[in-house]
């Protein structure tokens, strides 16, 4: 077996160490004797989405984000396809914003590829530090690091999770990040996956499932290390 995991714009696109999040994905399936092939493709290059299995959208500052945003409307309707079609994305602040209707801030309105109906307002106060959530997709607490001076609106979509400790969304609203059939969009960076193994898990599981059927399955691995670096944060925060 094999997933293409798909790097987007790792040259605008790579804040915080968000390039983690796909050594976790090549990690994790290595481990299983899966195959990871990693795809990376730079802005102005073109995405054969029918080739991707996973897909990141890492964080960016306004401008960079402005700029992959640009490039991504080429691709707009094959991104929205893949989307529909249950293609596994996971989006990180900058990326998860564009992905929007528009990205409102003091200076203009940035319009998104507005493949997701939610809008972002950027106030001056940034929403920065430790984050803590409860979600359905992971028994442990999801940990992480917020920096945005962005606020998503997300509507009737599902959250990510609810916030425990942070600011998540708004800072105002309890929920953090949105889940749409296989897309996940967040504000959290650290990276986000290593030390949420079981949301790692979950994205590979929706994938391998997509691409080879329903019974397709992931061994489960020792997580203790991984665990380990969870509670520190998931402490440290409260
Ligand atoms: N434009 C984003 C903001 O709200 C970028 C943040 C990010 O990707 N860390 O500040």
């Amino acid at each position: 077996m094999e997933l293409a995991i798909g790097h987007l714009y790792p040259d605008l696109l790579n804040l915080y160490g968000d390039r983690g999040n796909i050594q976790c994905f090549q990690k994790r399936l290595a481990w299983r004797g899966i195959e990871p092939k990693i795809v990376t493709i730079h802005a102005g290059e073109g995405i054969d989405f029918h080739k991707l299995d996973l897909v990141l959208l890492g964080g960016g500052s306004d401008r960079e984000q402005e700029l992959a945003c640009k490039y991504l409307k080429q691709v707009r309707q094959s991104i929205q396809e893949y989307i529909e079609d249950g293609g596994v994305l996971l989006a990180i602040c900058g990326g998860y914003q564009l992905l929007g209707n528009y990205y409102k801030t003091n200076q203009a309105t940035i319009e998104g590829l507005g493949v997701l109906d939610i809008h972002t307002e950027w106030k001056p106060k940034r929403l920065t530090g430790d984050i803590v959530l409860r979600s359905r997709l992971s028994k442990n607490p999801i940990v992480g690091f917020e920096n945005h001076g962005g606020r998503t609106y997300i509507g009737d979509y599902a959250p990510l999770g609810k916030v425990a400790s942070g600011y998540g969304n708004t800072g105002k609203s309890g929920k953090e990040g949105i889940v749409y059939k296989n897309l996940v969009g967040t504000y959290l960076h650290g990276p986000l996956l290593p030390k949420n193994p079981e949301v790692c898990d979950y994205l590979l599981k929706q994938a391998l499932r997509r691409k080879y059927g329903k019974r397709a399955a992931l061994e489960p691995l020792s997580d203790g290390l991984e665990q380990r670096a969870n509670r520190y944060i998931a402490e440290r925060a409260r």
